[in-house]
């Protein structure tokens, strides 16, 4: 496969702090010969093992770019032994635009893994991504969140896995990571995203999802803080001890823990997040906007758990995600 087009303005090898850009030319309109210049920051002292952190993979999701853009101004080299690659807002474009896809091309970023060199602009970044950054990596944190149409329970997140000793050391860094809640989950579909790009590649793999909305907020941003320190910590990367905190095992064992509506119409919670549900119980009612005098469309817990996520927005359409119900793991 060829070359990346994309450029970085920093060396991975050398020591020190450097603030810089993946550049990657970008020629239109409003800028002949313009670039798309994604902010990134390495830290690197001497030998030791490397973390590639990111946020923004989604660009409407913002603990782990506010997490990664004062973990970048704050961090001192002589704190790091190893190296760390942060880049705040992975699908800049997207972060730019406030939304979850790039304006540009509608990429969705963690759906176009291993990407191409020669594609469009968001499969561009998901080559240079699969082809130079996972390749120095030996642990990977990328913080999500829900986005402007979903709100989650805060936690940090690895899948199930073929390879029970990577599967250990993900499950590792997870517990170091310290959210309230650590999730083991079973992906609906994962070709195509970064995760899996990752977990191939034989890498340490950490997701979260920290809230949502399109918005971030004191708490869920103080766990990111913390979470991405923790985690370097537990790599040996960076000195001083963990900030251990208790976290409760759930797990999305797959298909059943989400429900999707079947109606067009206003959303009424019938608990919040991280409430506990049995089955059958009332999840949520979608009442019908066109006339009054018409019942809900009533959606039931498919199993014991605990409201996991939501839809985030007051209206909900046939076919967006409605609920999704975690287990507890005893
Ligand atoms: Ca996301």
């Amino acid at each position: 496969m060829s070359a990346s087009p994309i450029v970085a303005t920093v060396d991975y090898d050398r020591d020190g702090v450097q603030h810089g850009f993946l550049r990657l030319p970008y020629s239109r309109d409003d800028s002949a010969w313009g670039s798309i210049m994604t902010p990134i920051t390495t830290v690197r002292n001497g030998d030791g093992p490397t973390a590639l952190l990111t946020g923004g993979n989604h660009g409407d999701e913002y603990e782990g770019p506010v997490a990664l853009f004062e973990l970048a101004q704050a961090v001192d080299p002589a704190e790091i032994m190893g190296r760390v690659i942060i880049v705040p807002a992975m699908n800049y474009p997207a972060f730019r635009a406030g939304t979850r896809t790039s304006p540009i091309d509608r990429g969705n970023l963690n759906r176009l893994f291993p990407g191409r060199p020669d594609g469009t602009v968001t499969e561009k970044v998901a080559h240079y991504f699969d082809s130079v950054l996972l390749p120095l990596a030996d642990v990977v944190l990328d913080i999500h969140s829900g986005g402007r149409t979903l709100d989650f329970l805060p936690f940090a997140a690895v899948h199930m896995l073929d390879d029970a000793t990577q599967q250990a050391r993900c499950e590792a860094a997870m517990e170091a990571f310290g959210a309230p809640y650590s999730m083991l989950l079973r992906e609906i579909d994962s070709r195509g995203m970064y995760d899996s790009a990752a977990e191939e590649k034989g890498k340490v793999f950490v997701s979260t999802e920290l809230g949502g909305g399109g918005t971030s907020r004191a708490a869920t941003v103080a766990i990111a803080r913390s979470g991405v320190r923790n985690v370097l910590r537990h790599t040996g990367i960076m000195k001083g001890a963990i900030d251990h905190r208790a976290s409760i095992r759930l797990s999305m064992p797959g298909d059943e823990c989400f429900i999707l509506s079947e109606a067009t119409g206003l959303v009424e919670p019938c608990v919040d997040l991280g409430e506990p549900l049995a089955k059958g119980a009332p999840v949520a009612r979608v009442w019908p906007i066109e006339r009054t005098g018409t019942a809900p469309t009533v959606y039931e817990a498919p199993m014991d758990g605990l409201l996991a996520a939501r839809h985030f927005p007051g209206l909900i359409q046939t076919g967006d995600c409605l609920a999704v119900l975690a287990v507890a793991e005893g």
